[in-house]
């Protein structure tokens, strides 16, 4: 049996009114990312949980809370009688085979009955670990923590501490709607808006009938993984060939790629008004690519009349690629697909468009018409986390429990 302390992210403590609200939500979401694992809560304090786990869940436990957003660190910890030998007991045992130059004891005396101060027994404490490890004290930038907690009844003594993701929990601050290409951004974009509290629903658009259904797979396995972040991720699949023949027939070659991102803005705001969502997210970057200069991104915004939030707009590529790989979506982002814009950008795409232009060539477009159909056609997919598959492979991997027509 091991213990399990989950401490939450501070910024949580600092929400005024809201405060009970958004640690209600973060414990709520923390206990929903242990499902299945038969973790029982035993205690709670304002910004901690504490769980039993069975035996051998830790692995599982751990690389689940390392994607909880809202944890700030977790640790294992071992609860023992609050009494200093049975403390001393345990750090000898916890010490075999360990091997560290510095480290720094931090006690928390919540239980003033306690014989000894915080400070006195952080010293004692000490003194005990550099006799049987030689290791020296550093109160900044140790090697190791060692963390004691002193409660009525019980003291916890923190064995090893890990970081969670921090953030605020999913839904605490509403809800937008993420373009989501299936290249390496839009991913990122997207994980930045659930880290600070939003509910995000992803939209994808893709070229099939037109061409292979290659970027539907890799957005549905893109938002899969995003599921773990948020336990619950919607996704609109929505059909965006009818839209594209019409702008390659109609619009100067150079300007497809400025009208199919106003179409997308144009569809993704129709699907944030059904879902009550008040802003879109992107992943632009300023000057990646030629529809990302400043004057394409006006052009471009024009056609949205709810706020777009580009996260990603003052990050370089090697940046946003890191955070890629830290949340796992990076493999997924680099499969061949048949993306739509792709295939029919041009060569040389303006770089300076003007909406004079773009203006002019929507007017002979049937708009309404295309966006209804487009919508029409859609399908939603629902992922959750930690699923069904998750418990019964041990892994985890999220569950898809419905796809289809919406
Ligand atoms: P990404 O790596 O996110 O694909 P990118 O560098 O390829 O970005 P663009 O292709 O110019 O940039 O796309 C800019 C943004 O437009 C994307 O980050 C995404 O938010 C949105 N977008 C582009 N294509 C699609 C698509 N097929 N479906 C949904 N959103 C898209
Ligand atoms: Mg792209």
């Amino acid at each position: 049996m091991e213990h399990l302390l989950v401490n939450l992210f501070h910024e949580l403590a600092l929400k005024g009114e809201n405060r009970p609200l958004f640690l209600k939500k973060a414990k709520a979401h923390v206990k929903r990312a242990l499902k299945g694992l038969e973790a029982r809560l035993e205690a709670q304090w304002p910004m901690a949980l504490l769980f039993r786990l069975p035996q051998g869940a830790w692995p599982e436990a751990a690389a689940r809370l390392s994607a909880t957003l809202g944890v700030e660190t977790f640790a294992k910890v071992l609860r023992l009688p609050p009494d200093l030998k049975a403390i001393e007991a345990a750090l000898a045992k916890a010490l075999e085979g360990e091997s560290f130059a510095t480290f720094r004891v931090t006690a928390k005396r919540t239980d003033k009955t306690f014989p000894l101060t915080s400070p006195e027994l952080e010293r004692r404490l000490g003194a005990f670990i550099q006799e049987r490890t030689g290791a020296k004290v550093r109160l900044k930038g140790a090697e190791r923590e060692f963390v004691v907690r002193i409660l009525p009844g019980a003291a916890l003594l923190e064995v090893a501490r890990h970081p969670g993701p921090g953030g605020l929990p999913p839904g605490v601050s509403g809800k937008v709607v993420a373009l989501l290409s299936g290249g390496i951004d839009s991913p990122v974009a997207a994980y930045r808006l659930m880290r600070r509290g939003a509910e995000v629903v992803l939209v994808h658009f893709h070229p099939f009938p037109l061409l292979s259904g290659a970027s539907r797979e890799k957005a549905r396995a893109i938002a899969e993984r995003l599921a773990r972040f948020q336990h619950r991720v919607r996704l609109h699949l929505v059909p965006f060939s009818e839209v594209q023949r019409r702008i390659i027939l109609e619009a100067p070659k150079a300007y497809r790629v400025v009208l199919y991102r106003r179409y997308m803005l144009r569809l993704a705001e129709a699907v944030a008004k059904e879902e009550g969502a008040l802003a879109l997210v992107t992943g632009d970057s300023l000057g990646q690519v030629a529809s990302q200069t400043l004057e394409n991104l006006y052009v471009v915004n024009q056609a949205a009349t709810l706020p777009v939030f580009r996260p990603l707009i003052g990050l370089d590529k090697g940046e946003i690629v890191k955070e890629a790989q830290k949340i796992g979506t990076y493999p997924i982002s680099i499969l061949p697909d048949e993306e739509c814009c792709t295939l029919f950008a041009p060569k040389h795409p303006v770089t300076r468009a003007e909406l004079s232009v773009v203006l002019d060539t929507e007017a002979r477009l049937p708009t309404e018409e295309l966006l209804e159909l487009a919508l029409k056609d859609r399908e939603v997919a629902l992922f959750t986390w930690p699923g069904r598959k998750a418990l019964e492979e041990g892994a985890s991997r999220a569950f898809i429990m419905e796809h289809g027509p919406a």
